[in-house]
């Protein structure tokens, strides 16, 4: 294989740009060249394809966000997109792609593969909702993001005597939220996948209440309910004044953490290796603390578990 392409689509997660370094730097390594196609499928569809080279992905493994920039693209889905871009791929002699994004991108990713360019994907987003893949590229990034706002609110809290309900992302997954209201000791957790109970909350505020907390922490995940009808029902249920902060995008955002780091690191140089050996139609993932490649078919047939175990530590670690 003499000459792969690489292109970062859907939302941007610290750790992409190291994962573009690894991809970059090991096909060179190997003697094959490297195009990058900025703006995800959308760029595909318009040309917008830059070289890269060892150098030019010098000095972006400690930057945020993707140096190839993102998009999503609608036109892609269709037929027409689709042909377009298979066309341009085969006119610029590339003969493996390598897509960095969430299962959206990769369902791009597949359907060109059914039209014969080799393709392997990345699992970048913050969200950790992918099957198939202990962890994604951003994930632990946003998670200490996430926590270190929650110690900052904390010292508000505490020095007023306050309540806070922080939101944190996670439309359909909990795995931020569960894994940020553990480290950061919050006495409730909301999450997607349980029904939203907001006596349970008063309940856990209240015993937490009862053994002197005076500054508690509520975390809810965006999809399980919205932060500020949470704070109104508390304000008029509990004593201590209530103060609500959705943490939005800032959980995108910085610079990648080491983790994030080795792990765009891993999976650029595993997804080189792939294409190499003529692999197709998969993404690399970790399991069990090994890189690991797993067929597309097998992520899009599986749905995400989140581990719902941390939610019954977190709550007795809680009171
Ligand atoms: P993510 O990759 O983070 O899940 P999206 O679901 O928004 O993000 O998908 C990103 C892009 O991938 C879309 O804008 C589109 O260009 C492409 N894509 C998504 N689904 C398909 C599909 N079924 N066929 C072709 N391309 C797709």
């Amino acid at each position: 294989m003499k000459r792969i392409a690489l292109l970062t689509s859907g939302g941007d997660a610290p750790g992409m740009n190291a994962a573009i370094r690894a991809v970059v730097r090991t096909a060179y390594h190997f003697d094959c060249e490297v195009l990058g196609i900025r703006h995800g499928y959308q760029g595909l569809l318009q040309d917008d394809i830059i070289p890269l080279t060892p150098s030019s992905v010098g000095d972006i493994i400690q930057r945020g966000g993707t140096i190839l920039l993102t998009a999503r693209c609608d036109a892609f889905k269709t037929d027409e997109g689709l042909a377009q871009g298979v066309a341009t791929l085969r006119r610029e002699g590339v003969e493996g792609l390598v897509v960095i994004g969430g299962d959206g991108s990769f369902r791009g990713a597949c359907a060109l593969a059914q039209h014969g360019i080799r393709t392997i994907g990345i699992p970048g987003t913050i969200d950790n909702d992918i099957p198939g893949t202990d962890e994604t590229v951003g994930f632990d990034t946003a998670l200490n993001t996430a926590v270190e706002a929650i110690d900052r609110i904390r010292d508000t809290a505490s020095s007023h005597d306050r309540t806070y309900v922080v939101e944190v992302m996670g439309h359909h997954s909990g795995a931020i939220a569960l894994a940020v209201g553990m480290a950061a000791g919050a006495a409730s957790i909301m999450i997607p996948e349980e029904e939203p109970d907001l006596e349970r909350v008063l309940r856990q505020l209240n015993q937490a209440a009862a053994r002197g907390k005076k500054h508690p922490i509520v975390l809810v995940a965006e999809g399980a309910a919205h932060a500020m009808e949470v704070g109104g029902f508390l304000k008029d249920h509990i004593a201590s004044e209530v103060r609500v902060t959705v943490l939005g995008h800032i959980q995108r955002g910085g610079a990648p953490s080491a983790r994030d780091r080795i792990l765009g690191s891993l999976y650029g140089t595993q997804a080189v290796h792939l294409l190499l050996e003529g692999r197709t139609n998969q993404m690399v993932g970790m399991r069990c603390g090994r890189v690991e490649a797993i067929s597309f078919d097998e992520v899009f047939s599986s749905v995400h578990q989140t581990n719902l175990s941390l939610h019954t530590i977190a709550d007795i670690l809680a009171v």
